[in-house]
């Protein structure tokens, strides 16, 4: 799985990192609150493990705020608190599972397990910018009513940047989601596939969709540059 922790303290954290690492999964570490929900917002996790006393942004405001923006990911809450309140509380913002500091490491990858497992198969729609269309649950793409024929890699971009229509997906959200978090790429690789992308989608039509946001990454959106 790929899990996302938020948790400031070192000890707890490196526990985190090195034993689920030996379990298989990808682990990325947040020290805060507003550092965890801002990869919540650029990447995919199945599992996000988040302690509540955080700096800058507590875990409940965290889970609160991520359930307002309709990101499903399942959230799994670290409490050192057992007051039945607190527990509710933290289950009332939008937590689907807490445990209780300390916790033995075995519990910890039951109910991941179990929260991965209860998670909601997201129902992919079809998404649409201007006249070009990508349905995700038969990866086919079409704009103008013409079918456009993409590579693997072309259409994970392209999915990638039609899911934050009119927002900046920054270049190593870009690179993590079509290539993965454990392998490095050359920046130049990234822009070589969206000149492709461009070719194909782009090209023979009007206005133009992709947009390059200098320095910081890649944009689609329907209305002409400004
Ligand atoms: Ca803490």
């Amino acid at each position: 799985m790929k899990l996302l922790v938020v948790e400031d303290e070192t000890r707890m954290v490196e526990l985190l990192r090195k034993g689920l690492a030996e379990e298989g999964h990808t682990v990325v570490c947040a020290r805060d609150g507003s550092e965890g929900l801002d990869l919540v917002r650029n990447y995919e996790f199945d599992v996000i493990i988040l302690d509540v006393m955080l700096p800058k942004l507590n875990g409940y405001d965290v889970a609160h705020q991520i359930r307002k923006e309709k990101i499903s990911t399942p959230v799994l809450m670290l409490t050192a608190k057992d007051a039945i309140p607190d527990l509710v509380y933290g289950l009332d913002s939008g937590a689907d599972d807490y445990l209780t500091k300390p916790f033995a490491f075995e519990e910890l990858l039951a109910r991941l397990r179990a929260v991965k497992r209860r998670a909601p198969v997201p129902q992919p729609t079809k998404l649409q910018v201007g006249d070009l269309v990508l349905d995700p649950a038969t990866r086919e793409v079409s704009r103008g009513g013409a079918d456009i024929l993409l590579t693997r890699t072309e259409y994970n971009l392209l999915e990638r940047l039609m899911y934050r229509p009119g927002k900046v997906v920054p270049r190593r959200s870009l690179i993590e989601a079509v290539w993965g978090f454990d392998r490095e790429i050359e920046e130049n690789t990234l822009d070589a596939f969206v000149r492709l992308l461009r070719t194909k989608i782009d090209t023979d039509h009007q206005p133009k969709l992709i947009h390059t946001v200098r320095g910081v990454g890649y944009m689609i959106r329907a209305e002409a540059r400004s």
